[in-house]
């Protein structure tokens, strides 16, 4: 093994997302030194940032603090942790402005406007402008370098343990920030920890977020949490059958579908498709379809009344909906029992009235509205893997805690390597604002951390 005697960094950052990038910014704005390893190549687009959507959910006028901090407790039952949801939504709007700083530019999204903004650009100009502020902050990157352990000695981290393209070498560093993102991508960890059947799920990001954070934090006793938590997201059944066409930019979710019904290949419906508005429901449904559904897949069904609103947001071949003049027509077309499936819609829309069902299982709580206006049409959906919602628990300075809950001194996560923020589903955009809030406290506090063992 190869070791460098050189001195020690103040700050190791393990991945170089945008929690791994804005954790570094803020080492350097409290006059640390710091470095940035990250298994890949820098040429091709990776960590899931550069796949994402770009939206980051936060407060606003219409959309307060208690509200946002209400919506997190209602999707997750109860269970997000509260101290770290209220770090993340008070610290929204700073970390909205401090990449705006950065020169990242804003727009709104279509499914929920109040409750975010999002990155003219998407993903990849958001790891543009992230990867613009560390060049110009000087801020040194080692790429094809691999994390494979945490040094520790009297108690302390003193670096990293990494493999490189020439071999292993150590790399000495006062504190360490793991931002390695979540295990969605590791075949082993997610049906151990989801459950069978997970791993079938369309993988919408990032091919190399396989949850190695998780095993270097437990190695030095880190303790995980919520592990069977994830993101499914209801993707076109068009990202199966060609997933290179989201490859680059990120398989995108459909999340403006509240007028319609879904359907499953027996043509029955099997959710309240009305809970919530789609940003507080297309997470948990996706999952839903993929894993309990026949075949996996499941039909967005509409008339011509809701053929505006329904985008599935999908370029490829396929992309345009399945229509009909009837519903008979319609079922042929997707190779429904004709009867089942107008039986099902007679049902529904006998049973609309203001806006709600009644007297049907499901029920559809809220934007019932009959189909009933030819022309009818039908999207083919199922469900996709987005990111895992376990990892490793931190408090809200970003330390890594023990089984005992007590901090690893100098060790720090952030972004989607951590746990305890989501549970069993997921308000859209959150992701990005906890990652960004997280990285900067990480990076401030191991930057003081370092300072005082100096
Ligand atoms: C299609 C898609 C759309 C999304 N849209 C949104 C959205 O609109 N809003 C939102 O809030 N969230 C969204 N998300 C989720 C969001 O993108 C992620 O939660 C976020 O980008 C994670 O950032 P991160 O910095 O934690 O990790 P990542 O960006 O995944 O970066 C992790 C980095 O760590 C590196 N790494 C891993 N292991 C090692 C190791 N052992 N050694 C060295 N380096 C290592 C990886 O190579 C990678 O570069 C979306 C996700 C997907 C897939």
């Amino acid at each position: 093994m190869k070791t460098n005697n050189n001195t020690p960094v103040d700050v190791l950052i393990v991945g170089d997302g945008i929690a791994g990038r804005l954790a570094a910014l803020a080492v350097q704005r409290e006059g640390g030194s710091v470095l940035i390893i990250d298994k890949c190549s820098p040429k091709a687009p990776h960590g899931n940032t550069a796949f994402s959507g770009g939206a980051f959910r936060r407060v606003s006028k219409q959309y307060p603090e208690k509200k946002y901090f209400a919506d997190i407790m209602k999707v997750s039952e109860g269970q997000a942790d509260p101290r770290l949801t209220r770090t993340t939504i008070r610290n929204s709007q700073n970390a909205i402005a401090s990449l705006s700083r950065l020169g990242v530019r804003w727009t709104l999204p279509s499914s929920n406007p109040a409750r975010a903004v999002s990155v003219l650009g998407r993903g990849p100009a958001l790891v543009a402008a992230l990867n613009d502020a560390v060049k110009k902050a000087n801020i040194p990157i080692l790429y094809s370098t691999r994390a494979s352990d945490i040094l520790i000695s009297d108690g302390r981290p003193s670096g990293i343990k990494a493999q490189t393209r020439t071999g292993v070498r150590t790399i000495p560093s006062k504190a360490i920030i793991l931002a390695t993102g979540g295990f969605q991508a590791n075949r082993e960890m997610v049906v151990r920890h989801l459950g069978k059947g997970a791993h079938r799920l369309v993988l919408r990001g990032y091919k190399e977020d396989t949850g190695d954070g998780l095993t270097l934090a437990t190695k030095i006793g880190a303790t995980l949490v919520g592990m069977d938590g994830y993101h499914g997201g209801i993707i076109h059944y068009g990202y199966k059958k060609h997933p290179r066409i989201g490859q680059i930019k990120g398989m995108r979710s459909v999340k403006r579908y509240e007028p319609a019904i879904l359907v499953n290949r027996e043509g029955k419906r099997f959710v309240d498709e009305g809970e919530d508005t789609a940003d507080k429901t297309y997470a948990k449904f996706g999952r839903i379809i993929a894993l309990t559904q026949p075949g996996g897949i499941a039909y967005l069904i509409f008339d011509s009344t809701a053929k505006d609103i329904i985008d599935p947001m999908y370029e490829g071949p396929g992309k345009e909906p399945i229509e009909s003049m009837t519903i008979q027509g319609l079922a042929e077309k997707l190779s429904i029992d004709r009867l089942r499936l107008r039986r099902t819609i007679e049902r529904f829309n006998a049973a609309v009235s203001r806006g709600r069902t009644s007297g049907i299982t499901p029920p559809k709580t809220h934007f019932a509205q009959r189909i009933e206006k030819p022309p009818f049409y039908a999207h083919i959906v199922t469900g996709g893997m987005t990111f895992t919602f376990g990892g490793i628990r931190i408090n809200e300075k970003a330390e890594v805690l023990s089984n005992t809950k007590k901090p690893i001194p100098g060790v720090y996560a952030a972004g989607e390597v951590t746990g305890g923020f989501f549970y069993h589903n997921y308000p859209a955009g959150s992701s990005l604002t906890r990652c960004a809030v997280f990285g900067e406290i990480a990076g401030q506090n191991a930057a003081r951390y370092a300072r005082k063992t100096s």
